[in-house]
């Protein structure tokens, strides 16, 4: 039935397309000149009707969600009326439909953390709406007002909410804080900090909290799980939260479990707290697969024993492949890729060239061509004495690369390419030059010589042509027997050293997760030499070592996580969580994220909220890949960042030190860490071994320890190191020799997590076994570990970091003088505030601000009106002003075109004008790159000079 009815007129009959148009309390029908009817509810329209008077009749528009009817030429009589009531009826449809959008706004965006997965679907329900409010605005304030007009004006105002996310979380979090303010006051020992609060409440889809040392991401942890459940209903099996390894694991339940009481949550409660191995065995036995550990993890000297059967099998399989294998075992460098002849000698210091012979060569391709004469039986010497026939003095000490035993045969390797050049640090003339000589002599003597070159090699045929020389001279060549071969390489233990980087590899792979194809580009992107080879070996053995274990029955750690994310992936499980939360994220491999992003895509979209320090991560061998959590929103997506700067372990001096160490490398997080403890003087110490005849680091550990004593006879008192094996012997000297009790042993690694009000860092020195430690693995290995940022030791250096932010009260670093940790010299500049306690390291320190235009002046530190600069302490007798070294803060000398830093170990350069002093910058025009005076955009004072890059 309808209340009122509208006739087309006059018009309407005549042009017109309908005859009339029948409204009722619900719905409304238009009556079609055929007699057709269309029904529409009050639902369907967007928007109040619009009602226009003309001349020629009553014209009312309808808005729908697809477009708008039109109805024209209608009689005016009555028309006020009914437009009144086709507006109230319309009206109360679209209160409705307000509250609705608002009901959906309060449960999304106010009553929760406003996640990014939803902003879309809000601004779709409120588009259609607002855009009508926006339009009729006038109608909707006559008809709709009181409550729903406050809030569709409410949503207005957020509308869209894709720009207005960051204020509708602002006033979500302000709002949590205050309502939570009680618990979050009591739920741990101390009441959470700001930030920590915050970490708990931001539950966007995915959350990144970054902390720094001791600035209690447990806290964070705990509490996030404690309001999940108390505050906001979530369910104890909803929760799962991945913890690192066991001891983690249980710490964090033990710790839930002392808060249970308080909150009266029953055991049955409890969240789901795992390792990821547990997890995966949890999803493998669910989804009814083999969870049968193998022998291999229990023990991984049985893994490398596997290994290096293998390895022996894959050699004895055919003769190319124990070549192969010869040429696998020393890493292939080429000199002429070195840039700078320092970077060469590091190299030839680090790795040694040590030939099936045994004796050490100078280089890589004199290794090949021993390596050749020995595989074919050809006995030589290494750089024996040149003994012409004649026996006549030559006039100096001339030693040809080889020569072969009882003829007068003798074999130079020349390092030149094919137009003469040779590598960093040679004169080409003068090597040039020699290489005539060395030629002339050998014929002035009669001796032969045989020459090969770098660029044979360059050209892939060294070992061709030197077959070719001997061969020439009839020298029988007596291949020596694969066996014979194969014992060789065990007694040189390059058959362990290899099954070792080999064993590593396959840890590698399994971390990241790499097929044959990531394997290929990894090696050949890190210019690894061979790389198909090592391609085609490695996979073999990745292949033979599945197979071991899937004949067994077995798996292994990592298959744990492999083969769960798999089951997840093929839906063999249906993970239900609605909050993952993983703690230790700087640590996270490959292999586990992909877990991790299994569990979120196909679970019920759950959020995730990872927990992790940047600067602490440290477990790289093991897969632990950092730039998942430094390039966290590439890898997810957008996200929430909360980071957690406060701590109540340590003062401002070592927080001071500690970060500005670890932030020297760009690519970690920048943060500000402030302390709850303040001291006004260095409390990290700088000591050195020197002066004690048997146990260095032990006696003067000892004797450390003896001051700490006189102040503090209770203080927890903790020795760390690199190396354990400096802690073994610094333990047994400790307590035998001095009788000292109660010290705590830690290697760096293992420090994590842990504190001490006093740690004595020792083993700082360099060389392979020194700290910073140059010791790299192969290349091969290197490739296939997860990306590393390409700054200098930068795992060691967030090492360090963990180590300082160990102490609570005191650092002691225990350095030797003679054999200097680059960390050392680093620290030994004005920029770091430390307590320098040693005679050598002071006299060091003070070289560093010795004028250099006087004889007996030392800069000092002064602040002008232009900043801070040096001025020499003769005053008047000297005019001497360095500037301040950006990278070291020392004093840096100018000379005409650069200034260069008087810090021995810094020595960083910086061009500046030669015209007014200024600091030139790379500016760019259409001829390329060039250097301009910084003083260029002055207003006065413009120095336009420039200078060629
Ligand atoms: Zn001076
Ligand atoms: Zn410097
Ligand atoms: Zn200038």
């Amino acid at each position: 039935m309808y209340q009122y009815k509208i006739h087309a007129n006059l018009w309407g009959r005549i042009f017109g397309t309908f005859s009339s148009l029948e409204i009722g309390e619900d719905e409304f029908t238009i009556i079609g000149k055929d007699k057709e009817e269309s029904k529409y509810c009050y639902d369907k329209l967007i928007d109040i009707p619009n009602f226009n008077y003309y001349l020629w009749g009553l014209q009312i528009t309808f808005s729908f969600k697809g477009g708008e009817i039109k109805l024209f030429f209608l009689a005016k009589s009555n028309a006020k009326e009914i437009e009144h009531f086709i507006s109230i009826c319309t009206a109360n449809s679209l209160k409705q439909k307000i509250s609705k959008a608002y009901i959906e706004y309060q449960a999304f965006a106010l009553n929760q953390y406003l996640r990014d997965s939803y902003i879309k679907r809000l601004d779709s329900s409120f588009r259609t709406l607002v855009a009508a409010y926006k339009h009729s605005e006038p109608l909707w304030n006559t008809y709709i007002g009181g409550d729903e007009l406050k809030l569709i004006n409410e949503i207005t105002s957020v509308y869209p909410i894709v720009s207005h996310a960051d204020q509708i979380r602002d006033l979500y979090e302000k709002n949590s804080l205050h309502n939570k303010d009680n618990f979050f006051c009591n739920v741990e020992s101390n009441p959470l900090t700001d930030k920590q609060r915050k970490a708990v409440i931001r539950n966007n889809d995915r959350n990144l909290v970054l902390a720094a040392a001791g600035t209690g991401k447990t806290s964070v942890m705990v509490a996030k799980v404690l309001d999940l459940i108390v505050n906001e209903d979530v369910l104890g099996n909803e929760i799962l939260v991945l913890a690192f390894n066991k001891a983690a694991a249980e710490e964090l339940k033990g710790r839930l479990f002392k808060r249970s009481d308080k909150y009266n949550i029953e055991e049955s409660a409890f969240p789901i707290i795992s390792t990821f191995h547990a997890l995966g065995r949890g999803i493998l036995k669910e989804s009814e697969q083999s969870t049968r550990m193998t022998k291999f993890v229990e023990d991984p000297a049985k893994m490398l024993a596997w290994v290096t059967k293998w390895l022996i099998d894959y050699c004895g399989r055919h003769p190319d492949n124990l070549d192969n294998f010869i040429n696998l075992s020393t890493v292939e460098v080429n000199p002429f890729e070195f840039e700078s002849i320092e970077e060469y000698d590091r190299y030839v210091h680090d790795n040694e060239f040590r030939t099936l012979n045994g004796e050490l060569v100078r280089g890589y391709q004199e290794l090949l061509i021993s390596n050749w004469l020995f595989k074919n039986g050809v006995e030589y010497e290494y750089e024996p004495k040149y003994t012409p026939k004649t026996r006549i003095d030559i006039g100096f000490d001339y030693k040809p690369d080889f020569k072969i035993k009882g003829t007068n045969i003798y074999i130079e390797h020349f390092g030149i390419d094919r137009i003469g050049r040779t590598r960093v640090g040679i004169d080409s003339d003068d090597y040039v030059e020699k290489l005539l000589e060395k030629i002339d002599l050998h014929e002035k003597h009669g001796t032969c010589l045989l020459q090969t070159y770098h660029f044979y090699w360059v050209e892939g045929n060294l070992e061709t042509k030197l077959k070719g020389l001997i061969k020439a001279k009839d020298i029988t060549l007596i291949p020596k027997s694969p066996d014979a071969l194969f014992e060789t390489l065990k007694k040189l233990g390059k058959i362990a050293e290899s099954a070792n980087n080999f064993q590593k590899c396959i840890v590698a792979i399994r971390a990241e997760n790499l097929t044959e194809n990531d394997i290929s580009e990894r090696l050949e992107s890190f210019n690894v030499p061979n790389h198909k080879k090592y391609t085609t070996i490695l996979q073999s053995l990745h292949q033979a070592y599945i197979y071991e274990l899937s004949s067994q029955q077995e798996i292994d750690f990592d298959d744990m996580i492999l083969i769960a994310t798999k089951a997840i992936n093929e839906q063999k499980f249906r993970p239900c969580w609605k909050h993952i939360l993983v703690d230790e994220f700087q640590d996270i491999s490959n292999a586990r994220m992909k877990l991790i992003k299994a569990i979120v895509a196909k679970g019920p979209n759950p959020i995730l909220t990872v927990v992790g320090d940047d600067w602490q991560s440290i477990y790289r061998f093991a897969g632990g890949k950092l730039e998942l959590t430094t390039r966290f929103s590439e890898y997810v997506g957008s996200n929430s960042e909360t980071i957690l700067d406060k701590t109540f372990r340590y003062n401002n001096s070592i927080a001071e030190t500690a970060g500005q160490f670890i932030m020297k490398n760009p690519e970690q997080y920048k943060k500000e860490v402030e302390t709850h403890d303040k001291v006004t003087s260095p409390q990290i110490f700088l000591l050195d071994n020197s002066g004690y005849v048997n146990d260095e680091y032990a006696d003067k550990v000892a004797s450390i320890i003896k001051t700490i004593r006189q102040q503090d006879t209770k203080g927890k008192i903790s020795v760390l190191s690199r190396y354990k094996y400096q802690l073994r012997s610094a333990k047994t000297t400790i307590s035998r020799k001095y009788k000292i009790k109660g010290i705590t042993f830690w290697t760096f690694h293992a420090s994590k997590g842990l504190e001490a009000d006093y740690c004595i860092l020792i083993g700082f020195c360099s060389g392979i076994l020194g700290f910073p430690n140059r010791r790299v693995d192969a290349k091969f290995v290197e490739a296939l570990l997860p990306t590393l940022d390409d700054f200098p030791f930068s795992e060691e250096r967030r090492l360090l970091y963990v180590a300082i932010t160990r102490a609570k009260k005191k650092c002691y670093i225990v350095a030797d003088p003679n054999s200097r940790s680059q960390f050392i010299e680093e620290f030994i500049s004005p920029n770091y505030h430390i307590n320098i306690a040693s005679e050598r390291f002071t006299e060091e320190y003070k070289k560093i601000f010795k004028c250099n235009s006087c004889s007996d002046g030392y800069y000092e530190l002064l602040e002008g009106k232009h900043g801070k600069f040096y001025k020499c302490s003769s005053g008047f007798v000297c005019r001497s002003k360095p500037r301040v070294c950006n990278e070291c803060g020392s004093p840096s000398i100018d000379y005409r075109n650069k200034s260069i830093c008087n810090n021995p170990s810094c020595h960083s350069e910086k061009e500046i004008c030669d015209k007014c002093g200024r600091p030139m910058v790379v500016r760019e025009s259409k001829f390329g790159k060039f250097l301009g005076c910084s003083g260029y955009s002055l207003k006065e004072d413009r120095c336009e000079n420039t200078r060629r890059l």
